[in-house]
């Protein structure tokens, strides 16, 4: 067994050839086949700094009791009450896998309690569990969508049980169910929820399998659930299982393929690119680590490599976020990253779950570095600073149209947080034989089993704010032993593994590193600086991170930031907001040359490091653009959103051409919009953003989607009666990606007194897509104009921009 999982390492490492970089084998593992790195479990480290710990505090005590409060609000805890019997009715939430969001907010209380015990919650567990046990069917099955009333399964769910797995979400629940199970079994010794979970998984195991059904999940996290319920019960089959949901996509003799948007095209081991729906990947790519490490199947991971590359090299947003477009929640071609940016929170939680597997795989610093770049960015500005609102997408550029929200129809993203970021610790320090690896730098302690006994670890820092790090290695008996502490790549200037983002080049402090107080060289292990040497109580490791402030690049394959720049400051990626910067940021010029410093701000968002320097912001002056020399504050990207709504930037122009010089007022600026019932984003008809096209998601749209077929009008007020002779509309239609197309017919009308009065025009009331469709009509004066719209019979309709004159 040891022998085989050797092997594998090394096949694939001689395999991998990503980015260029040879790889190693990796040491030897002492066990059963299994990661050669083991994560230093949760209960044994603790984090006491002024970054993370709050922000942990914060998910224990309200975003846990809010995310369980939406789900009794929602229906989702009475579905289990309705499919136990203890209540009457239909199922009354709105989707088929809004059971799993009830597993996971379970989960993260499950690390919550392993932490710190909590009577209220442990006993709020037991009654849920309960509940969830009553729902499960004799025989094991559990999907309240379908026990509820299995004559009245909604379409999603398949007329019968499992025949419809491409849409059901019946195993994607169950994923969430077992990696709860083996969270609660392990926080709590209870074998309540765990005794449910077996009892689901030996049904599949009996249904699914080369002899049974042959259909893989459509939405991939069953596979990581098994693996997480192999490992609490040493259960072959589960280990079995998963791997046969993984064969079994691609794999047309079993079944009609989904297709690429759930990763459906081909064997998982003959994939190269990183295709469609962005959480069902990242999940995936997480069960193909697990699966290799655990089987010693080489292939997943020499798949991974050609993935990992894809995403890294091709696909990765700055922020760490992953998945360019909303319209299949997936990744968009090489190198197409709009800052209209999807990003979904669930993505970014993906992104970085895969990213630590690989990390044990391979005992790569690179891997962290991306786990570090999606956590510290993309990943926590999907929650607020006080933890009960949420992002679903998270963009790089915002109009003021994006503010979190306590809930979503679809509530995966919150549901996601709890459980990952209460496992952030258990992501920071890992064990290889007699090798410590040091992945996070978070103060706090770490309790480290090693051959040799256990070690103490203590961490001084003020990270991310500041890049020095005191260890204190305290080990209970003096030994030999290596601590392999990451350097991060930011400190290297390189931002990313590959060339997709680069730091502007600038003069560079190097990292150091002492131990003892004694400057030692920097021996550079796969990223890791390596100390072997004997131990004793109260030795100390001083690493010295230069932060400076560091300008960014995208590689010129990256169109949406040609003559931008990014900010960043340690792990932290920095944005500039509307409310530091004089209402506006799309119209900011930084010049490479302009120096930026950075500064504490303890009354700032919980207390940040600001970046401040100069810019120059363009406004219109009578037609031309004006330049005017400006003061610019940034703050780290995580903390946007929380002071109103309004222009957010990640790049910003580092050439006047790339910026959008801030408008002159119209009278379509100036008037109130409103719009008939349903109709959405007011703001988008006159925030003087000129859209590329009639599908451009980053101008702000106004649209009235869900409402078909009917008349709908919208309506400027104007400040002071005024004489109009001109109206000027351009269409929001995204075909290919969602309901809205060009409109019916429309027409103008005026307010005479109380009535609506159709003006009189000539000109005919245009239809053209990517275009403005001007009508000039005899001069009218008066206080309101309204432009009436008769909707598509089977779609909406919206309205990039609408000008006046
Ligand atoms: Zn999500």
């Amino acid at each position: 067994m040891m022998r085989r999982a050797v092997l594998v390492c090394a096949v694939a490492a001689a395999m991998s050839g990503g980015l260029g970089m040879a790889q190693a084998p990796v040491q030897t593992p002492t066990r059963a086949p299994d990661y050669p790195t083991q994560p230093v479990p949760l209960g044994s480290v603790t984090f006491s700094d002024l970054f993370w710990a709050p922000r942990l505090e914060t998910v224990r005590s309200v975003t846990i009791a809010a995310t369980f409060k939406q789900s009794e609000l929602t229906g989702r805890i009475k579905n289990f009450e309705i499919a136990g019997g203890a209540a009457t009715g239909e199922f009354c939430s709105r989707y088929a896998f809004d059971d799993s969001d009830v597993y996971k907010i379970i989960e993260g209380a499950a690390y919550a309690l392993e932490v710190r015990p909590d009577k209220a919650l442990d006993g709020y567990l037991d009654t849920l569990i309960a509940k969830i046990a009553k729902a499960q069917e004799p025989d094991g099955y559990l999907y309240t969508a379908r026990t509820i009333n299995p004559s009245k399964a909604m379409p999603m769910a398949g007329k019968e049980r499992w025949t419809n797995l491409k849409d059901s979400h019946e195993l994607y629940n169950l994923g969430h169910l077992y990696e709860a199970a083996a969270a609660h079994y392990r926080a709590t010794g209870k074998k309540t929820l765990l005794a449910v979970a077996t009892k689901s998984a030996d049904l599949v195991a009996r249904t699914f399998g080369p002899e049974g059904l042959r259909y893989p999940p459509g939405h991939q996290e069953i596979e990581i659930g098994l693996v997480k319920l192999y490992r609490v019960t040493r259960d072959q089959r589960y280990l079995a299982l998963a791997k046969f949901f993984l064969d079994e996509r691609g794999n047309p003799a079993g079944h009609t393929l989904y297709g690429d948007y759930a990763q459906d095209h081909k064997p998982v081991v003959d994939q190269d690119e990183a295709v469609g729906h962005s959480v069902r990947a990242a999940y995936m790519y997480s069960a193909m680590a697990d699966v290799s490490a655990l089987t010693g199947d080489a292939r997943y991971v020499a798949a991974l490599d050609r993935l990992w590359d894809d995403v890294v090299l091709r696909k990765l947003y700055l922020t760490g976020g992953i998945g360019a477009t909303g319209a299949w929640e997936g990744f968009g071609p090489a190198y197409d990253l709009p800052n209209s940016a999807y990003a979904e929170t669930c993505a970014s939680i993906a992104n970085a779950l895969w990213n630590f597997r690989m990390f044990l795989l391979r005992q790569d610093a690179r891997y962290m570095d991306v786990y570090e770049r999606a956590v510290y960015n993309a990943m926590l500005s999907g929650i607020s600073l006080k933890g009960d609102t949420f992002f679903y997408p998270n963009p790089l550029l915002s109009l003021g149209q994006h503010e979190r929200s306590p809930w979503f129809a679809c509530a995966c993203c919150p549901s996601n947080l709890p459980r990952f970021m209460l496992s952030i610790p258990s992501h920071a320090y890992a064990v290889a034989g007699d090798r410590v690896f040091v992945n996070l730098f978070v103060q706090g302690e770490a309790r480290v089993a090693l051959p040799g006994g256990e070690v103490h670890l203590e961490q001084q820092t003020r990270y991310p704010w500041d890049g020095d790090v005191r260890l204190r290695v305290s080990p209970a008996k003096a030994g030999r032993f290596t601590l392999a502490v990451r350097v991060p790549g930011w400190s290297m200037d390189h931002p990313v593994p590959g060339n997709l983002y680069r730091a502007l080049a600038a003069e560079r402090e190097p990292v150091t590193l002492r131990v003892n107080g004694l400057l030692v060289p920097i021996r550079l292990e796969r990223g890791f600086a390596v100390i072997t040497r004997e131990w004793t109580a109260g030795d100390s490791i001083d690493l010295h991170l230069p932060m400076p402030v560091r300008r960014v690049v995208a590689h010129d394959a990256v169109k949406a930031d040609e003559g931008r720049v990014a900010v960043e400051r340690g792990p932290l990626v920095y944005t500039a907001e509307f409310v530091d910067n004089g209402g506006r940021v799309t119209n900011l010029v930084l010049d490479d040359e302009a120096p930026l410093s950075s500064g504490w701000r303890p009354d700032l968002l919980n207390g940040v490091m600001t970046v401040t320097g100069k810019a120059t912001a363009l406004r219109m002056r009578n037609g031309s653009p004006a330049a005017e020399a400006g003061a610019l504050t940034l703050i780290p990207y995580y903390g946007w959103a929380h002071r109103g709504t309004g222009e957010m930037a990640v790049w910003l122009a580092r050439r006047a051409d790339r910026a959008r010089p801030a408008p002159e007022p119209t009278l379509a600026s100036s008037s109130r919009a409103s719009s008939s019932e349903g109709g959405k984003s007011l703001q988008g008809l006159n925030e003087q953003y000129e859209p590329a096209d009639s599908n451009d998601h980053t101008a702000m749209y106004f649209h009235w989607w869900p409402k078909k077929g009917s008349t709908e009008w919208v309506q400027y007020d104007f400040p002071a009666p005024a004489t109009v002779s001109e109206s000027s509309v351009y269409w929001f239609d995204d075909t290919g990606q969602g309901g809205c197309r060009i409109p019916r017919n429309w027409r103008i009308l005026y307010k005479r007194g109380e009535q609506w009065v159709p003006v009189e025009t000539r000109d005919t009331y245009g239809l053209a897509k990517d275009a403005y469709n001007t009508v000039r009509f005899s001069p009218v004066n008066t206080t309101a104009l309204r432009l009436e719209v008769g909707l598509p019979e089977a779609f909406s309709s919206g309205i990039q921009e609408w000008k006046v004159r």
